[in-house]
Formats: structure tokens, sequence, C-alpha cells
């Protein structure tokens, strides 16, 4: 016997699973098979003949892949394997209150917080560190223009919320943990993913997931870097950018880097930051996000070389520059206007009279409270979302600039929609890996991506150039978005995931 399915007695206290390789001196070498010789040729019969069946394999157990996993319980008869070598998977203490804030956070917006509010995520969310705002204020280093969003705008509560993505990702997995599925750990990796040439397909439900060992054409085999394999009707690569899943099923994509770089890390106030901030700046935008407590998180966006340098800067220097980036270097910071004051930009005539919001300047940082991480930025679209027996979500399918705090947003997006299309496929007796019912899934959320990408790309590059005229234009930008209230609720709206733009819609 060369594989062990071990029940890990946490995971299976919650109906867990987790498949380990044990190496035994006449297990197969490598699952893969590259071996010609005939011994290993029969290992590998056998093997392939043990190796288990699942309705869907999830490669990529991050925050998309969890999101898309804990929608499970929507089709309850499926049986489903999340590969990811990732130990936060399979580390089964919990996240305490006290704990040091992780630089890598995300802001969600109220879409995706009632999708997590759906599953029952959010609960455990709010017994953890997370800062809700109402407030926003974006300006930029000219001196020109500045926007304050309000939640109140819209008739709302909150604008969105700051979470760490440790807490975001404990949460989908408690909240999965939680219910009573079976699924499947296994700590791999993927390598390498094969689809049968013979593709006569059956509809779901027509077998158990476990039986049917010798008549897999419909489904596809996943090797696994530990030796394991396994064979699935549906593979989604929820993988991040670099997703095998997409290089293996040969989906190409398009996009381009940045020639910048984002520092993200944790700084301290010595009071509650209740306000996301954003300035922008010759080098790109710098942006302030209350995380609960006295904490903020810093996302500054530069060019790779000045990142380097900030980078390497001792705590002190680096918070001086912080202070320096958001307060009083650059240029000057706007005037703190009220309702009536167009000033310049006056003779636009909007209705001013309804916006109240003044300038306000952000809370100094006293401490910098974690490491510095630095990400590469890059805007990445796959061509096609989904192909036979394959769909990706998430960073897998696309990538964009952090400015907006967009990201996981729309992979959360990709996730819920595809279960939804999952659901309807089951309902309808359908394969669950033909492409046609892939692509509702695609249709859907390519149409909403690409909307959001081009309004990012846009920003980025409005926001990248120092050039009078251009100043100009993105003053008149921020003074539309402040003093015209439809377009600024229309803002808030599309922001916070609730609407498509008209164009779009
Ligand atoms: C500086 C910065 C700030 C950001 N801020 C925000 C924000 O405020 N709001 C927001 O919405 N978004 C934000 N984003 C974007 C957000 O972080 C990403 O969109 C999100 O992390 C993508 O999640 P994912 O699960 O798709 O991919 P990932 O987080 O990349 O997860 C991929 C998973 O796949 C696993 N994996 C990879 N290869 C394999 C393989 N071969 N086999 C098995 N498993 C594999 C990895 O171990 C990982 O667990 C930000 C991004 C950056 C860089």
């Amino acid at each position: 016997m060369n594989r062990l399915v071990l029940n890990n007695r946490d995971l299976n206290r919650h109906g867990w699973k987790m498949v380990r390789r044990a190496f035994c001196s006449d297990a197969p070498k490598g699952a893969a098979g590259t071996s010609s010789s005939d011994t290993d040729h029969n290992a590998k019969g056998e093997h392939e003949n043990t190796a288990p069946q699942f309705d869907i394999a999830i490669i990529g157990g991050g925050m998309v892949g969890m999101g898309l996993a804990s929608r499970m319980p929507l089709t309850k008869h499926l049986s489903v394997a999340i590969v990811d070598s990732n130990p936060a998977l399979l580390n089964s203490t919990s996240i305490k209150k006290d704990d040091p804030p992780d630089p890598r956070v995300s802001t969600v917006t109220p879409t995706t917080i009632s999708l997590f509010k759906g599953v029952g995520a959010w609960q455990y969310i709010e017994q953890h560190r997370h800062a809700y705002f109402d407030k926003m204020q974006v300006w930029d280093y000219t001196g020109l223009g500045f926007t304050r969003y309000n939640a109140r705008d819209v008739n709302k509560e909150v604008l969105g919320c700051v979470v760490e993505n440790k807490i975001l990702h404990k949460s989908l997995l408690s909240c999965m943990q939680d219910s009573d599925l079976q699924k499947t750990i296994f700590p791999s990796r993927l390598t390498s993913m094969i689809s049968s040439p013979s593709s006569a397909t059956k509809a779901l439900g027509s077998r158990s997931s476990r039986e049917g060992s010798h008549d897999r054409g419909n489904l596809t085999k996943l090797e696994l870097s530990d030796g394991n394999s396994l064979y699935a009707k549906l593979v989604v690569g929820a993988d991040g950018s670099k997703s095998r899943v997409r290089e293996l099923a040969g989906i190409k994509t398009t996009g381009w880097k940045y020639s910048q770089n984002a520092i993200i890390c944790t700084v301290e106030h010595t009071e509650e930051n209740r306000c996301a901030w954003q300035r922008f700046l010759p080098n790109g935008p710098l942006a302030l996000l209350p995380i609960g407590d006295r904490y903020s998180n810093i996302v500054w966006t530069m060019d790779p070389k000045e990142s380097l340098s900030r980078k390497a800067m001792n705590d002190e220097e680096f918070v001086r520059a912080v202070n320096h980036a958001l307060n009083d270097g650059y240029g000057p910071q706007p005037k703190p206007r009220v309702s009536g004051g167009g000033g310049i930009f006056s003779w636009l005539g909007a209705d001013v009279t309804s916006s109240s919001e003044r300038f306000e300047l952000p809370p100094k940082v006293v401490k910098l409270v974690s490491e510095r991480m630095v990400f590469p930025l890059s805007l990445m679209h796959a061509n096609s979302y989904a192909s036979k027996r394959v769909v990706l979500i998430g960073d897998a399918a696309h990538t964009v600039h952090p400015l907006a705090g967009q990201g996981v947003n729309m992979g959360f997006g990709d996730a819920f929609t595809l279960s939804k299309v999952i659901s309807e496929g089951v309902a309808m007796g359908s394969d669950i890996g033909e492409v046609s019912l892939l692509q509702k899934y695609e249709a859907d959320r390519k149409t909403a991506n690409i909307a959001m990408m081009a309004i990012l790309d846009g920003f980025q590059k409005a926001y990248s150039v120092d050039f009078g005229p251009l100043n100009l234009i993105r003053a008149a930008a921020f003074y539309g978005a402040n003093y015209i209230p439809p377009l600024k609720r229309h803002i808030i709206s599309y922001a916070s995931g609730e609407q498509r733009l008209p164009i779009f819609a």
C-alpha cells in the first residue's frame, strides 16, 4: 500500500480529511510517472486506480479559494478537494485579539461583507480586530482638490471594513470547519494536470465520487508535488497570479507591469483612526487605512528604486517619511473649504450646497509596529476564465493595482458567482465541468472585472503624471466627485460593489 489517508483528529472533528503520502520503499517514484520501466508502470497503474475522485478540486486555498469552498454547502452532494501546501490550512490554533497585527490587510466592500454574512463567516471577523470606516478622504500633492466620502451620502452606515488577511482567511476556514461537509485537504502543490482525451460526460450524481475508478474518461487527473494524485470533474484555479492551473490549461493572459512597488506595514497613532486616507504623490498613492485599536495599515506605492531605499531606512526615518508624505511634504494641502467654496471650479455650477465635508489632516504616525513588505505591482487579465473542466477565480484570473483596494473583492465576487453557477448546474443535472456551464460564470464576471480593471488602470495612469494641464483636470475630477452629489453617490455605490457602471450594466 503506497498511500495512507490520515485523519487528523482536529480536522476530522470538523469533518475534514487530510491526505499525506507515506513514502514506503515500494511506492511509485512520483505520481507524475515519468519512469518507463515495467515495474514502475504497473505500480503507477495501481496507484491511478486507487487515486481518489472528487467532483471539484480547488487548487489554492488562499482567501478566494476558501471563499468558494465556504459556499459549497449550497451544493451539499458535491465532494470537494482543496490542494494547497500553505500551513495555515492545517493550523488549528486560533488567532488572539491581541496578537500583533498582520501587515497584509484588505479593505472589504459592503457587498463582500454581505457575502461573508451569507455564509456565516462575518461573525468570526467581528470577534477579531477589524475596522469599519464611514469616511474616506482622497487628495493629491498639488493642493488643488480633494474628495471626502461619507457613508451617509449613500444612506449607509459604513463605506467598508479593513480586515487583516489572516483573519479573513481564518474566518472562511472556520466557517467551513463548522459545516457538516466532507472535504479533503491535500497539503501539497499541483504539478501537472492531464485531461482525458475521451470526454464522455456523465451528469453529476450518476455515481458516487469514490466509485468508477476504472471509468475516468470524464475526469481530469491532477498530480501533486508529494506524489499523490487525484481526479476531478472540475478543477478550479484559485492559485494566485502565477497560477499553475492557468499555465497547464494553456490560458494566455494580457497585461503589463507597473513600474511601481507597494510597501506595506502597520503603524501606530496616539488615538484610534476611523477614516481611510489616500494622498496621491508624484510617484504613486499613499494610503493610511484604519485597522482597529490605535493601528493603521500603510500601502505606499512608489517606483521600485525608491521602495528599496524606504525599506532600508531605520524605523524612525521611515515614520518621519510617512508623516512628511501625508502632511507637510511634496506640496500644499488643499484649503479646508466648507460647502459653497467651489473656488476655481465654481464655474462648473454644481450644487455645492449639499456637501459639508471639510478637508482634514490625517492623524500623525508615531511608531512602526511591523516589518515592511514590498510587492511589485502589475495588471494581468486571463484571456479566458473557463475551458473544459477548468475554471479560474481570483488573482489566477486577474490582478489589479491596489490603489482602490478591489483585488480580493473582485475575487470573492468570482467565487460567489461560480458557486451559484455550479449550484444551478447541479440542480439541472448538468456536468459541472462542461464549458457551456462554466461560460455563464465567465460572462458574468468578465464584464464586471474588465470594467473595474479599466477604471483602476485609468486612475493609476492619471495620477502617475505631473503635468500642469493634467493636474487641473485631476483637480476638476476631485471637485466633481466631491461637490456633485449624484456623481459622488454613484462613485461610492460602485466602489462598494453595489452597482455596475451604467455603461457596463
Ligand atoms: C500591496 C497590496 C495590497 C492589497 N490590498 C487589497 C485591499 O485592500 N483590498 C482588496 O480587495 N485587495 C487587495 N489586494 C489584492 C489581494 O491581496 C489579492 O487579490 C488576493 O490576495 C488574491 O487572493 P487569491 O486567493 O486569489 O490568491 P493568493 O492570495 O495569491 O492565494 C493563492 C493560493 O494558492 C496557493 N498556490 C499557489 N500555487 C499553487 C499550486 N501550484 N498548487 C497548490 N496551491 C497553490 C498559494 O499557496 C496560496 O495559498 C492587495 C494586493 C497587494 C499586493
